[in-house]
Order: structure tokens, then C-alpha cells, then sequence
């Protein structure tokens, strides 16, 4: 079979590889095409590898509609607005706020997606023979406050009415984070269902070669443009042009381009993340610890220990902001982590939709 019989993956993204190597088991013959190296051009490269089973109701909710000022960057928060592009942003905050009234029906739709990933994910790594990417020793969300066992409390009865399991932390899980940071106010949660990955990238990657193994090709090219071509579909690309019998546009905030000359409008905005790596620092735990006052999420990655942050409306190619980092290894420092200054950090952009479905 030729390239002209092909499924185009564009876009090798972990979802991008995840479809591709489901295609290949069902026998289907795939062509992946991304100008990066399976796994290194989005954010499927930087991010905290947490697989969030927990995650059950979708982000808009009228709770955060009404007090996302207090989480804003400027108050010392993670969210940070485009107010330089607010007419071209006011679209997709308005679907996101008209979600935030729908989220209970939302959640009926989402919680059924997000439930079973943790195991969904074993299940997909054991197939390909990379079972040792994955950790299911759940993950722990703390609180450093004195508001904080409050807080913990409403997070559990707020867990149980949505049916994920949670139990209290455990006094050594709860010693070990407040001796690092110098304090006796401390409680924590422990989320025994979810789980983590050793390496985000190295999970793509891994896909990708089992996608290979099973007859797939890997190009590294940019898809420009996509066009019906009578029943096949014509990619443009940087390396010249390619019929193929179908394509599947994966490319995460950069897929709205691709789909538009089929009249599909995706409201996607560029929602980046920030990380900082301490290579060689032993974790605190063998699992993520979700440091809830400070919207950091510290997750122990094969031999480094990862820390990300911030959910920052921008276009994916702006330059990086320096504060973000600066801040993010300030605050490790408080919490107890050996982080120097000079940590430049990572940045890279989650596709988000407006309702989050
Ligand atoms: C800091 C941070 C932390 C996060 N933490 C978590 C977490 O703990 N758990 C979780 O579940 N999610 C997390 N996320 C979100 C998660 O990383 C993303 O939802 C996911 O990686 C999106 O994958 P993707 O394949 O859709 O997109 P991407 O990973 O962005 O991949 C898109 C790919 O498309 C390619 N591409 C772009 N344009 C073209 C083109 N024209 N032709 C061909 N290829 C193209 C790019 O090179 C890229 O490789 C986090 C995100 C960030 C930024």
C-alpha cells in the first residue's frame, strides 16, 4: 500500500501518537507527520505527566467565573489574561462562561472520559511493552495555610459527591512536605486512583515506535494546508504535495488553520504552562504533590523532578515571560526544593476549548 492509502496523522503530539498506534493495531496503514520529533513540539513535551482520573468536571464553573480575579498572575496567581487581545479573546470567554452554567450537565459528558484514564492508560502502555513509564501510586494535593485542613475537607466531600475515591493524606507524606518547608500548618489529601508518567515525552515517543512496529511511517514534515481532493484529501506541505485517503488533524492549539478550508471552526486558545526541572532532587513522594495555594504541581520524572504552573492566554509563538519562571523556582525554594536562580524553564501551549469537553 502507498502513502496515497494512508490515514495523515498531523501532528505527533501524545494524542496525535495514541491515534496513530490505535489505527496501526486495527490494521489500519498510517502516515504520522509532524515537523518535530515525536513528542518535542507541543506541550505533550513539558507537561507534569499527572493523569488526572480526578479531573471528572470540566474547568468552567460559576465559582470561577466570579473569582477568577483572585487567581490572576498579578495578584500572585496562576492565570494570566491577554488584556492586549481582548476583542479577539472575548468570543471564546463568552462559550467559557455560558460552560461554567452548564457544567453539571458537562460533567455527565466529561467524568465518563476522565474516570478510567489512569487505568486506560496501563492498559496502552502495557500493550506496547512500556509499562515502566507509568506510576499508579496516585498523587497528593497540600495545603500550607491555616485555612488549609478547611479547604482539604470541602475537597473531599466535594471528591465524594462527584464519586472519586480520596483519602487523607498520610502523617509521612504530611512530615516530609512540611519539614521541607518549614512549617507545622499542613493537611493533604491523597488521590489513591490516579497516576503519573515517568516521562511525557518518552510515553509519545514510545508510541510511535510501536505505531512503526506495526507498519506506520513517521515523516517529519508541516502539513499547510488540507484540501478535498474528489474522495481523498490533498495535504500541503513544506515538502511538497501528498494524497492521502484520510486525515486526522491532531495538532493541538495549531490544528484551527487545518480544519478551516472544511468550513470547521475550532475555538481553540493557546493556554500556556511553565516548568522548571531540578534534575537529580529526590522527591518528597514517589507520586505528584499538588501544592494547592500555590497552583504548582511538583511530579517526580525519571531521574529529575518536574514542577509546572501557570495557565497563561497567549499566542503559542510569544516570547517567553521571565517573571513566570523566576517565580515558579522562587517558590520552590520556599517550599523547601533546591532550585537555582539561573532555571530558564520551559514553556509550551495546552489546546484548550472553551467548555473543556
Ligand atoms: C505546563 C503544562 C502542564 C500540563 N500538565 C498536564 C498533566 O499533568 N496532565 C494532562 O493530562 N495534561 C497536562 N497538560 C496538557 C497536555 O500536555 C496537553 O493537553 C496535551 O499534551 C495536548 O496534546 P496534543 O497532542 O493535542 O498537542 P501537542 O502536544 O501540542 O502536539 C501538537 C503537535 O502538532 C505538531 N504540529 C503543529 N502544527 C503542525 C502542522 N502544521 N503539521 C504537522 N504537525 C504540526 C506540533 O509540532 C506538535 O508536535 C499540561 C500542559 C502544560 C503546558
Amino acid at each position: 500500500m502507498g502513502e496515497q492509502d494512508s490515514v495523515a496523522v498531523i501532528g505527533a503530539g501524545v494524542v496525535g501518537c495514541a491515534i496513530a498506534w490505535s489505527l496501526t493495531r486495527e490494521g489500519w496503514p498510517v502516515m504520522l507527520a509532524d515537523p518535530a520529533e515525536p513528542g518535542s513540539g507541543g506541550a505533550s513535551f513539558g507537561n507534569a505527566g499527572h493523569l488526572g482520573a480526578e479531573l471528572v468536571e470540566p474547568l468552567p464553573s460559576p465559582a470561577l467565573l466570579f473569582g477568577f480575579w483572585r487567581q490572576l498572575f498579578v495578584f500572585g496567581g496562576a492565570l494570566d489574561l491577554p488584556w492586549r487581545r481582548l476583542p479577539q479573546f472575548a468570543p471564546w470567554a463568552w462559550r467559557f462562561a455560558a460552560a461554567a452554567f452548564r457544567q453539571r450537565a458537562n460533567t455527565r459528558q466529561f467524568a465518563p472520559l476522565v474516570r478510567p484514564a489512569a487505568a486506560a492508560w496501563e492498559r496502552t502502555l502495557r500493550e506496547i511493552g512500556s509499562r515502566a513509564l507509568l506510576r499508579r501510586n496516585g498523587h497528593h494535593q497540600v495545603w500550607l495555610t491555616p485555612a488549609g485542613a478547611r479547604k482539604a475537607a470541602a475537597e473531599a466531600r466535594r471528591m465524594e459527591r462527584l464519586g472519586v475515591p480520596t483519602a487523607p493524606a498520610s502523617p509521612e507524606l504530611l512530615r516530609a512536605v512540611a519539614r521541607a518547608a518549614g512549617t507545622d500548618t499542613i493537611a493533604g489529601l491523597e488521590f489513591p486512583d490516579t497516576g503519573h508518567v515517568l516521562d511525557p515525552r518518552g510515553v509519545c515517543e514510545a508510541l510511535a515506535r510501536a505505531a512503526v512496529a506495526r507498519g506506520a511511517s513517521v515523516r517529519r514534515l508541516r502539513v499547510l494546508e488540507l484540501a478535498p481532493c474528489g474522495d481523498r484529501i490533498e495535504l500541503r506541505t513544506d515538502a511538497g504535495t501528498l494524497t492521502v485517503s484520510a486525515a486526522i488533524v491532531c495538532a493541538g492549539v495549531w490544528s484551527a488553520p487545518l480544519l478551516a478550508h472544511f468550513g470547521l471552526r475550532a475555538p481553540l486558545e493557546a493556554v500556556r504552562g511553565y516548568h522548571v526541572e531540578l534534575p537529580g532532587h529526590a522527591p518528597l513522594a514517589d507520586a505528584p504533590v499538588v501544592y494547592m495555594d500555590d497552583d504548582i504541581v511538583v511530579t517526580p520524572l525519571a531521574s529529575r523532578l518536574r514542577a509546572t504552573s501557570y495557565m497563561e492566554f497567549s499566542v503559542p509563538e510569544a516570547a517567553p515571560d521571565p517573571r513566570k519562571p523566576a517565580r515558579l523556582a522562587a517558590t520552590l525554594r520556599r517550599l523547601g526544593y533546591r532550585c537555582d536562580s539561573g532555571n530558564s524553564g520551559w514553556v509550551g501551549p495546552r489546546p484548550v476549548l472553551p467548555d473543556y469537553l
